[in-house]
């Protein structure tokens, strides 16, 4: 077991070796519905404690970390850079107000690379506003029972644990009193429906499960019971929000790089001109380059910006997950354009990263809601209610 990275960089070039030596070549296999098991045991091996405090055994990192290792895995593979990025963002909830068996139970087998989280949030009722949940949460003698049911979740099936926000079953219980609680992957009740068969991510195992008088123990419940709207905003939204934007970000600059390296390799015969040599197509190249770049400046810096606090975090995060999903999806679109008819018919990466991208969009907190919480940040409007 390699020993916690220790900065920024360092994190960066682990998650490189696995993306090059594992993520990429595999991705095509990923790519035809299968959870990417060798590349997930390796990063949980080398980078599982990304976001762990140091007390806890892990690297102590945060979103600069995260927006660095996604970027790094999606370029290789976006479903991998999914796998992982929900992997911390889960970690990282737990680690927000941990009880000292939680560290013992979870967190320190997190940094030690033997326990694989994620988070179980979406629920078919409510949709993109994941922060509704109905999945009920009954107080028991001596512990809690978990029922309801969840939509999509990233390492369905494959992760020990699960971080599942419950709402609380009286009610008398005002409005936001809800609670998240984890569940461990073997709890008698927890089950787990179809298979992952979306248009894209389609390595993810993104499945729905069914919770049945699932029976948690007093100290699942994470923070205090009605906490639950606080970790949404200070720990769920920034660390998905990072996670999200690193891997699409990925996504956009792998579709760039397919696009100069065909253009690079196109010579007409007739001509015996390289595609290289045209100007309406370094231009084209040119614009999306710039894209590419001016979207990265914002995802570092909002990373950069919560990290210290700063006072544009919010509106910084926000808009960096939306303009990450404006640009992977027109970078890649407008590079199937430049790889011509030759990349259309021979189903290159770029394929994948169409259907990969679209999931970017779709993803909750969605691009509308996420540029309309942009708005009321800078107008000092409550992002909840109308
Ligand atoms: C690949 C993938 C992986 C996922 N992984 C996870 C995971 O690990 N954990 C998890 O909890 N969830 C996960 N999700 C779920 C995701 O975050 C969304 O919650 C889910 O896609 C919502 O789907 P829906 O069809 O129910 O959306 P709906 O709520 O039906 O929304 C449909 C459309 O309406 C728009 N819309 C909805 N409400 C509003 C509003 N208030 N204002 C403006 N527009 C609105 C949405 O933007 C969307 O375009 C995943 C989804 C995908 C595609």
């Amino acid at each position: 077991m390699p020993a916690p990275v220790a900065s920024v960089p360092e994190a960066v070039a682990r998650a490189r070796e696995v993306a090059v030596e594992i993520a990429a070549p595999q991705a095509e296999v990923t790519d035809s519905g299968v959870w990417p098991e060798q590349a997930m045991r390796a990063l949980q091996a080398s980078l599982g404690g990304l976001v762990v405090p140091r007390e806890d055994g892990g690297a102590g990192l945060g979103l600069r970390a995260l927006a660095g290792v996604c970027e790094t895995l999606g370029e290789a593979c976006a479903s991998t850079a999914l796998c992982f990025g929900m992997h911390n963002v889960a970690t990282a909830v737990i680690a927000a107000k941990p009880t000292e068996r939680q560290r013992k139970e979870f967190l320190e087998p997190i940094a030690a690379g033997e326990h694989l989280t994620t988070l179980a949030l979406s629920e078919p009722g409510t949709g993109a506003e994941f922060w509704l949940p109905q999945t009920r949460l009954t107080s028991e003698a001596d512990g809690w029972l978990v029922n309801g049911e969840k939509s999509f979740v990233t390492n369905g099936s494959r992760a020990d644990s699960y971080v599942v926000s419950t709402v609380a079953a009286d009610p008398e219980t005002p409005a936001g009193e809800f609670s998240n609680v984890v569940v461990w992957q073997d709890s008698p009740g927890l089950s787990w429906h179809g298979s992952w068969d979306g248009i894209g991510m389609r390595g993810n195992s993104s499945l729905a499960a069914r919770l049945t008088d699932v029976a948690v123990g007093a100290d699942a419940l994470l923070g205090a019971p009605g906490d639950q709207i606080w970790y949404v905003f200070e720990v769920v939204a920034p660390y998905f929000l990072t996670a999200m934007a690193g891997t699409y970000l990925g996504v956009a600059q792998a579709a760039l790089n397919e696009a100069v390296e065909h253009i690079k390799q196109r010579r007409h015969s007739h001509t015996g001109r390289s595609l290289a040599s045209e100007p309406v197509l370094q231009h084209r190249l040119g614009v999306l380059w710039s894209q590419v770049q001016s979207t990265r400046r914002l995802v570092h810096w909002a990373a950069e910006e919560a990290d210290s606090g700063g006072p544009d975090a919010l509106p910084a995060l926000t808009s960096a997950k939306a303009q990450v999903a404006d640009t992977a999806v027109s970078v890649v679109n407008e590079a199937m354009t430049l790889v011509g008819g030759i990349g259309y018919r021979d189903r290159i990466p770029l394929e994948r990263h169409l259907r990969d991208a679209r999931a970017a969009h779709v993803m909750s907190p969605t691009t509308d809601v996420l540029r309309m919480w942009t708005g009321r940040a800078l107008l000092d409007v409550p992002l909840l209610g109308t």
